[in-house]
């Protein structure tokens, strides 16, 4: 699945450039470079605008390099990751990690404090008895007995030796709701460090804007209608900011008439049902990424509590009936009429 929960609204220009990269978009425009891989299992795509095309080819090379080292220290998928290796010696002894990994992993153990265990990075032996493309339901014998291998307080760090271990034998780590949020920030960090200010990077959903996208135009992102694929709810224009949406339409099948998706319930292994989508405004894209699997396990009212204890986050609910709920501190004029 490459299909990101937002389409970046595009110029007329920009829709002649997509296969002419890097190029001027016209005479007259400011030029916007925009190239895409498939990294981290999505369409990873990353756009700069106003500056020489030299520097853009460089800075977006380096950003995406950044990108596959990060995928190579966290990805579950490659036994030979950081998180692979905690993972084969679950139960048995610590593993030395990079300073990323330990970030990331910390990061995720503060958004599971926060949330009472709404967000776990243990989820994966519960997660993978689903096979969504299949649209096979486990039973409940097998969610049982393997829920017990889920607990993220059995995630033990050694900051000292940057050291991590899993407490439990046969226990997990999977950071499929956050490590695409930490990767677009590093890409991120790349760009500016290359002498790029106005860029736009997104991982299948998981993004962060920086600058605008030409003098006194604000990078625009669509918010998909999370039952109307082709239609958007409205549109965020943000300033230097991660976004990230979980929706229950990304990984899902639908059997008598219920929808089962990726994003499960911890403590329960089914999946969550209070939400159809979460939109984060966040400072960062990892915390946006996290958060919005996190108000999407919690709910509308448990979900919007914690939004508001985090300085900078911001979301937008669509709740199970389809309604659009905004958090109390929704900044004024940040989401527009589609
Ligand atoms: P997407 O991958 O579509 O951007 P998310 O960021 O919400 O969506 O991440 C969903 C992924 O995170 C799942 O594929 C699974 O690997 C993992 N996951 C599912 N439920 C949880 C949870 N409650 N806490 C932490 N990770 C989860
Ligand atoms: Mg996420």
């Amino acid at each position: 699945m490459v299909q990101g929960a937002f389409r970046v609204f595009l110029g007329l220009g920009f829709i002649l450039l997509l296969f002419l990269i890097p190029a001027y978009s016209s005479a007259q425009d400011p030029p916007l470079f925009r190239q895409s891989r498939i990294l981290m299992g999505t369409s990873v795509e990353i756009t700069v605008s106003r500056v020489d095309p030299k520097t853009a080819e460089d800075a977006m090379e380096a950003a995406f390099q950044e990108v596959e080292r990060i995928n190579r220290l966290m990805s579950h998928y490659r036994p030979d990751s950081e998180i692979s290796q905690i993972t084969h010696y679950a139960g048995k002894k610590e593993v030395r990690v990079s300073p990323e990994t330990l970030e990331v992993i910390e990061r995720a153990l503060y958004f599971s404090q926060l949330s009472d265990g709404a967000f776990d990075i243990t989820i994966g032996p519960v997660f993978r008895l689903w096979n969504f493309r299949e649209g096979k339901i486990p039973g409940e014998p097998v969610l049982k007995e393997n829920l017990e291998r889920v607990d993220y307080r059995k995630i033990k760090i050694d900051r000292s030796r940057a050291s991590v271990m899993l407490g439990g034998p046969r226990m997990e780590l999977d950071l499929g709701a956050i490590a695409k949020g930490y990767a677009v920030d590093r890409a991120c960090e790349v760009l500016k460090k290359n002498g790029i200010g106005n860029f736009l990077v997104n991982a299948g959903g998981d993004l962060r804007v920086g600058g605008e996208k030409e003098k006194g135009l604000p990078w625009t992102i669509g918010v998909q209608h999370p039952r109307l694929p082709s239609e958007f709810i409205g549109k965020l224009q943000p300033k230097d900011a991660g976004v990230a949406t979980s929706g229950d339409y990304e990984k899902s099948f639908v059997k008598d008439g219920v929808r089962y998706h990726h994003i499960l319930v911890p403590s329960t292994g089914l999946p969550a049902r209070e939400c159809q989508s979460v939109t984060i405004l966040a400072p960062s894209a990892m915390d946006a990424d996290a958060l919005a699997t996190t108000v999407f396990v919690l709910g509308p009212k448990k979900g919007f509590a914690l939004i508001e204890k985090m300085p900078g986050a911001h979301a937008v609910i669509v709740d199970r009936r389809g309604s659009v709920l905004l958090s109390p501190n929704w900044p004024n004029g940040v989401l527009l009429p589609p």
